[in-house]
């Protein structure tokens, strides 16, 4: 165990040489930082050996705890074989098995696998293949360059993920370097754009999609959403058939619909992947994030036997790939979460903790800045506001999201915002307990900022 003296080195040294992931510098080089050496199950371990409820999966990928035994075994065993080979021209076990496991349990027509090792990577690959594919296809199309996204989309942070993007302050300062895409407003029911409310208005919203969509369809290759929830905006959960209701019309103008499930998939929303909840097919899915239960960093797109077909045979290869593509070490801890998905029954075992959150959050409505509560399945957003009633957001440098996490970090629970949006997204495994711990800090941690804030 390291000394509270070690714990300053650390974490001097990082703010001599490191530069952090979406952070601030000057903020973060200004304040005492966790340094995180170890973790249990649910809880990371600070270098001074205390423990913390890893509130936010460890950014939203980890499901059945951390140095669970299973998946170490399995590292382990795989370490004793192969650490890396490459799959340029060659192939391996895990990489074939896990791409049988992820074809059983795709939604829809999904039949084959490409790998990658980040969620961006993914969705740049999904671009990729669909364009590639109006000029392959059986009655090309090649005017077919643009895609549909909707705005507050999130879809990764390379420049072609961005270029899909619809949150402007991830990608203002990179205009120049993104292609232009076609947009339409996305359904935020707290703030509707159209002032109506959910289920009077009968998802007006999308009349502006279909209207966009079908202006554009000559020219459109894809439509790509989040399905069920678009999360890096805010937790903001679609109503029910939204999803659906925007595959149909892609489907309607003959587009191809890709899935972005990095963040949805394995188990978040409570099914194994989001699609299922509406019955959409995909023609192609990006899949990353809980992929290896927060172990590795592997991803995936996978597509249909259609898509496939249109890249055999001379001129027409899929000119995409990584050093570590399909690495073996990941590919088996992916197996690995799959098996135990199985042998613990963690999506039957996690609806009842599921309602349990969402009984809990419903006190949550006590707290006088709470102004909204979204959730799907195990994907929490609280929204902050300074009145609820004409739902005023606090000013940006107020940063109240970020003085209620930092309340619950004093408490021993690890939280992450997005703006004024508190995010609880625990490990799928978290315990009963745990969890009531986790929505008890938060709940005491919001309630003493509001004290702070409203006096
Ligand atoms: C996190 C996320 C990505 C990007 O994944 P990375 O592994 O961070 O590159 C893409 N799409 C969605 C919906 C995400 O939540």
């Amino acid at each position: 165990m390291a000394s509270h003296s070690e714990s300053i080195r650390w974490q001097n040294l990082d703010k001599s040489v490191l530069w952090h992931p979406f952070t601030q510098q000057s903020d973060w080089e200004a304040e005492t930082q966790l340094v995180i050496e170890r973790a249990d199950g649910c809880y990371l371990i600070d270098s001074d050996n205390n423990p913390y409820l890893d509130g936010v999966s460890s950014l939203w990928v980890n499901i059945h705890g951390h140095r669970h035994p299973t998946i170490d075994q399995a590292i382990r065993e795989q370490l004793e074989r192969v650490a890396h080979t490459t799959f340029l021209g060659l192939t391996h076990p895990p990489g074939i098995e896990l791409a049988q496991r992820l074809v059983d349990l795709a939604p829809g027509r999904l039949q084959r696998v490409f790998y990658s090792d980040t969620g961006a990577a993914a969705v740049e690959i999904a671009l990729k293949m669909a364009i590639q594919y109006w000029q392959q296809c059986p009655s090309p199309q090649p005017q077919r360059t643009k895609f549909f996204a909707l705005h507050s989309a999130y879809h990764g942070d390379t420049v072609g993920a961005m270029s899909v993007g619809g949150i402007e302050m991830y990608r203002h300062s990179y205009l120049s370097l993104l292609f232009p895409h076609v947009e339409a407003r996305s359904a935020y029911c707290y703030r509707c754009h159209l002032q109506k409310t959910y289920p009077s208005c009968r998802m007006a919203c999308l009349e502006e999609v279909e209207r966009v969509i079908s202006t554009h369809a000559h020219e459109l290759a894809a439509v790509i959403m989040e399905p069920l929830v678009q999360a890096a905006a805010g937790i903001y959960v679609y109503p029910k058939g939204y999803t659906r209701a925007v595959w149909e019309i892609a489907k309607r103008h003959g587009l191809l619909f890709i899935a972005d499930e990095v963040a949805t998939g394995f188990g978040r929303t409570g099914k194994m992947f989001a699609c299922e909840h509406e019955g959409i097919e995909p023609d192609l899915m990006a899949i990353g994030k809980g992929l290896t239960g927060g172990y590795l960093p592997l991803a995936a797109t996978l597509t249909t036997e259609e898509v496939y077909r249109a890249f055999l045979g001379p001129g027409r290869t899929f000119y995409h790939g990584h050093t570590y593509t399909g690495n073996p070490l990941a590919c088996a801890a992916a197996l690995a979460n799959l098996k135990v998905f199985e042998q613990e029954e963690t999506l039957q075992r996690l609806e009842l903790r599921i309602a349990l959150m969402e009984e809990w959050l419903r006190s949550f409505r006590a707290l006088p800045i709470v102004g909204d509560i979204r959730q799907c399945g195990f994907m929490v957003g609280i929204e902050l506001v300074r009145d609820r009633k004409t739902k005023t957001p606090f000013p940006p440098e107020q940063r109240v999201a970020v003085r209620v996490i930092k309340e619950a970090r004093k408490r021993g629970l690890i939280l992450r915002p997005l703006g004024d949006v508190l995010v609880i997204m625990p490990p799928l495994a978290i315990s009963h307990p745990e969890l009531v711990r986790l929505l008890d800090i938060t709940y005491a941690a919001i309630e003493k900022v509001a004290e702070e804030v409203l006096s």
